[in-house]
């Protein structure tokens, strides 16, 4: 810590509080996230260790930057990342911030092409959601938190469960799927674009797997043998779990205010089965990206009120 001066606690996440801080020795603004150990006879973890050096070479435009990494002598390990002004969260819930369809347009691309830098190097991120889209004061748009769930092992065993926000959480996870793949990610990311659209979140189940699962099906429709063949291999349905057949909903019933072609790359992104969802680059060249209005340059976007 002797290299850093504490500015200012920045907010509370899943490890504890983000502190501002400023780099003595190169006066970099940065925020410092301290992970602990859970028993203090374990010490740090190694494959925490592993995964924070997988993130320290990514260097990505669109990827939060983790500047330094020491250990504190209490045993915990002090993540040092560039420091950002403000999330998608923030931003969309403040309603005097304008979010026009070409702002919306630029959001999902830098999410998808984040994802997209992700995937190839075969990391997957398991936690996409708006409040770890971060902006710097220019407009940048930074992935952060990705791959922090890894260090512990998977998010349903070891994050405490109020960290966990369900809303963005695939159906093959909620029904026990054992293993991500990509197209997980992918889910999260159309319920992002989903909620950009409609500016509340598309899917808020209420506390459990089973109800995330009801507002799944009450707009995709239940899963069947023609929407997602394999589904009954999954251990929910292999443990006997039915549902009463309910129809999908037209996507511009629900959407109504968003464009044909972006109802149609979401509809490509989110499906049941995630065998058939668009991964990262097949949605990055959708027609979407090219039909007017071109994405808003970065600069241009309007981050606070
Ligand atoms: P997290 O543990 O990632 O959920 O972070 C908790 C809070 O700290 C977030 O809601 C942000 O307000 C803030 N935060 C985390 N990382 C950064 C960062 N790199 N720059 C600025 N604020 C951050």
């Amino acid at each position: 810590m002797d290299n850093y001066k504490t500015i200012k606690a920045l907010g509370q996440g899943t490890w504890g509080v983000v502190y501002m801080a400023e780099q003595k020795d190169t006066g970099l603004i940065v925020a410092i996230k301290k992970i602990k150990a859970k028993k203090q006879e374990e010490g740090v973890d190694f494959t925490a260790v592993r995964e924070i050096k997988l993130l320290r070479d990514f260097r990505h435009e669109n990827i939060i930057r983790l500047v330094d990494v020491f250990a504190t002598p209490d045993m915990a390990v002090a993540l040092v990342y560039e420091c950002a002004h403000t999330d998608l969260e923030k931003i969309l819930k403040n309603l005097s911030i304008p979010l026009s369809m070409a702002d919306i347009k630029q959001h999902i691309r830098t999410l998808l092409v984040a994802v997209a830098a992700c995937h190839e190097r075969w990391i997957l991120h398991r936690d996409l959601k708006p409040d770890n889209m971060l902006f710097l004061k220019d407009g940048t748009m930074k992935l952060a938190d990705f791959g922090l769930a890894r260090l512990y092992g998977t998010p349903k065993t070891h994050l405490s469960p109020q960290a966990i926000t369900l809303w963005y959480k695939p159906p093959e996870l909620l029904m026990g799927a054992y293993e991500y793949s990509s197209a997980a990610d992918m889910w999260s990311v159309g319920c992002i674009f989903a909620e950009l659209l409609l500016r509340r979140p598309f899917l808020p189940g209420q506390n459990s797997d089973i109800a995330q699962l009801d507002k799944i099906f009450t707009v995709f429709g239940t899963p069947n043998e023609t929407n997602w063949p394999d589904y009954n291999t999954l251990p929910l349905p292999c443990r006997g779990l039915t549902w009463d057949s309910v129809p999908a909903i037209p996507f511009d019933e629900i959407f109504t205010a968003a464009p044909k072609d972006a109802i149609s790359l979401l509809r490509s992104i989110m499906v049941l089965d995630p065998n058939n969802r668009f991964s990262a680059s097949q949605a990055l060249s959708h027609p979407y990206f090219t039909i007017d209005p071109p994405p808003t340059p970065k600069e241009n976007l309007i981050l606070s009120s």
